[in-house]
């Protein structure tokens, strides 16, 4: 498997395949001698010592990871990983028959979706996907506003139902992954502990979200049954597993991040009840909460400190795309205080006034250079790194020489490593965690994690660091059983197949 060959649609044969051998990234030796200023020397040097993930590191966080999740799982509040039973004990086996749906909402966009099923012979006969952007007024506004909004897209989405064959007497199905930390009270109803990826919708927390859904489509007249909540992990775990029965962990690295895993459920000594007949449940570590052991800069300190929920979800804010674009702003910000820039914002002559000071002003704005800005950049392997000095002009403003350039793509490399390198070490921890329970049951087989999220998908040098360390961490004989899978998707499909099976009809139509 090669660098990329790391995105396997869900479906697509893993089987056998050996772990990629890692692909060191093609970088050109830019000849040109560029002398560094002393002060923006000094901070990219510091950068680089505090967020630096030597194997020591990676091995600490894995362990605490390991430990942090049994400590969660035996009692609520045991380890900032709330370790969330998702209730969630059938998974899809491919028998299922009958059409359902699924909403996914879960960062910027959500999605409506939709999928036949016919069965072990049919397999999945036809899916239909619209993704809607979230107004960036209803992130912030009240929890009725958002979900009616959500509700009318859903039933405009119904109503072109087209080829998709509903039965008679029986009510739509739908599969809902809302991937929030969620206190699951069954498998169709769940309380939202707190809104994070920069939602701030009043009136929803400490409220049940099916409920909160079932209002709104019975305000916008949508006939519709609400058969399972779950989160993106949970719903891609399910997803990867309808093709995959080695599929034992998924991980989202999107706008956020979390993962999942199939516990044995007499290993949850916090659920009161033996609630399951399979004897095993995925369990949601809610890992973006983990803060053990991790190489934090100061510029971490201050975006987390000026955030909007400080000093929580501190793993998200170190690994996922929501803010590695942010870190490298801020880095970029202190070394133009010591000249990076050359002290010399453009000059737009031509610009009114205001605009001009709007423009000059773009580096200081928070969030300005997202995640996929950084990617770009890091992609650009062009001699002089044009592309980078567009992106540092078209989005932060600021005129850069090559050195300037080169150390703005050194930032980003630094950054977006120990992303990559601390998401591969808690996917180890997991797995060592569930290793440690049942010897020779994972790290003695194939096993496949499944991974979704624009992150993973888009950003090789951060899939390829994930890797690594996991190659690392594990060693090669180890990893060799590994499949790290890309399961594209995974979170729509997958909630819809969780509804179907615990769909309460029989899968005979
Ligand atoms: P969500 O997490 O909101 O459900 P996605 O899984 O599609 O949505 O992930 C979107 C996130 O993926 C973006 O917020 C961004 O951080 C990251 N992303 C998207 N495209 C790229 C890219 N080209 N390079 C790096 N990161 C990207
Ligand atoms: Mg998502």
């Amino acid at each position: 498997m090669s660098l990329t060959a790391g995105i396997t649609p869900v479906g697509a044969s893993n089987v056998g395949r050996p772990f990629p051998k890692l692909v060191s990234r093609p970088r050109e030796i830019v000849a040109v001698r560029c002398s560094l200023n002393y002060g923006v020397a000094a901070i990219l040097t510091k950068l680089q010592k505090d967020c630096a993930t030597p194997l020591p590191v990676l091995r600490h966080v894995a362990d605490a990871m390991a430990a942090d999740m049994r400590a969660g799982i035996a009692v609520d509040g045991g380890s900032d990983l709330k370790m969330i039973p998702s209730y969630v004990d059938t998974l899809p086996t491919g028998n299922e028959r009958g059409l359902f749906y699924a909403l996914d909402l879960g960062g910027t966009n959500f999605r409506v979706l939709r999928l036949q099923l016919g069965g072990k012979a049919e397999g999945i006969i036809a899916t239909k996907f619209e993704q809607v952007a979230i107004p960036p007024e209803l992130m912030c506004g009240t929890s009725e506003e958002l979900f009616d909004f959500i509700a009318s897209a859903l039933a405009k989405f119904v109503e072109e139902g087209g080829k998709f064959h509903l039965p008679l007497r029986r009510a739509r199905e739908i599969g809902f992954a809302f991937s929030f930390p969620v206190r699951q009270t069954s498998i169709n109803s769940g309380v939202l502990i707190k809104w994070t990826k920069g939602f701030a919708v009043s009136g929803t927390a400490g409220k049940d979200v099916v409920a909160c859904l079932n209002a709104a489509m019975e305000r916008v007249g949508l006939d519709m049954r609400v058969s399972a909540l779950v989160n993106d992990a949970v719903a891609t775990l399910a997803a990867a597993r309808y093709w995959d029965e080695d599929v034992v962990v998924a991980v989202i690295l999107g706008t956020g991040t979390n993962a999942c895993y199939v516990e044995r459920v007499d290993a949850i000594p916090k659920l009161s009840e033996l609630t399951s007949t399979s004897g095993i449940m995925i369990v949601s570590t809610e890992w973006g909460a983990f803060t053990s052991c991790l190489p934090l800069t100061e510029f971490d300190r201050e975006m987390d400190a000026e955030s909007i929920n400080p000093c929580e979800q501190i793993f998200e804010k170190t690994i996922s795309g929501m803010y590695l674009g942010e870190i490298v702003r801020r880095v970029l910000v202190k070394m133009s205080e010591v000249g990076l820039f050359g002290g010399s914002l453009p000059e737009k002559l031509f610009m009114p006034f205001a605009l001009r000071y709007f423009h000059r002003e773009k580096l200081f704005m928070p969030f300005a250079l997202s995640t996929p800005d950084m990617c770009a950049m890091q992609r650009d392997t062009s001699r002089d790194l044009e592309g980078v000095g567009s992106i540092l002009y078209d989005v932060l403003g600021v005129n850069s020489d090559l050195c300037a350039r080169r150390v703005t793509v050194d930032v980003c490399e630094a950054i977006a490593k120990r992303g990559g390198q601390l998401a591969g070490a808690g996917i180890v921890g997991i797995l060592q965690k569930m290793e440690e329970d049942s010897r020779g049951l994972i790290f003695g087989k194939r096993r496949v994690v499944a991974v979704d999220g624009g992150l993973y998908e888009h950003y090789p040098q951060y899939r390829s660091y994930l890797q690594e360390a996991i190659v690392e961490l594990l060693g090669s004989e180890i990893s060799r059983n590994l499949v790290i899978q890309h399961s594209k998707d995974g979170s729509g499909i997958g909630a819809a197949l969780i509804a179907a099976a615990n769909c309460k009809y029989e899968h005979d139509s």
